[in-house]
């Protein structure tokens, strides 16, 4: 599994938000999170606007941190959990019997963990009944 990052989330009218957008991998723990704000960051520019193309440039350049901090599941570890080669299996699997250490779950954790931090949600006044 390789990760392939788009420039742009944007072309004409069209626009991508969620995984089909910037898929942060299973990995990442942060998808989900990613695919409910980025709607709502989408919704809210346009809201703001009758500029399409600004509303989708604003929403990628709002986003775009977040998105990063989501991507930052390094390659090694994407390629290690989907391994191609039956040394890389053997790999793997030898992992799997040491993961549950508390070292290594230590080692897993900081690895893994995203900051969802890496966005302040702006406000657009959407009010909820
Ligand atoms: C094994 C696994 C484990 C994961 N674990 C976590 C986790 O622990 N925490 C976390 O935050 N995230 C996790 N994720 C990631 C998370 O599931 C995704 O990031 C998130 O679901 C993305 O939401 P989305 O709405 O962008 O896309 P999706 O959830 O993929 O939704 C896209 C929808 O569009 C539909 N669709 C596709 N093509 C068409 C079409 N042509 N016409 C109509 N409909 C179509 C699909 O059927 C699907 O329902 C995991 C993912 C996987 C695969």
């Amino acid at each position: 599994m390789r990760q392939v990052k788009l420039k742009y989330w944007h072309q004409g009218r069209v626009v991508l938000t969620g995984d089909a957008a910037w898929c942060a991998t299973p990995l990442s723990g942060i998808g989900t999170t990613l695919a409910i704000v980025g709607p709502y960051v989408l919704a809210g520019e346009l809201s703001k606007t009758d500029n399409y193309a600004q509303a989708f440039a604003n929403y990628q350049k709002i986003m775009q941190p977040f998105v990063k901090e989501g991507q930052g599941t390094p390659q090694f570890v994407i390629s290690a959990l989907w391994p191609r080669t039956r040394i890389g299996l053997r790999f793997l699997r030898a992992a799997m019997k040491v993961a549950g250490k508390p070292a290594i779950r230590k080692l897993f954790s900081k690895v893994f963990l995203r900051n969802s931090n890496q966005i302040k949600l702006p406000d657009y006044g959407m009010k909820t009944e």
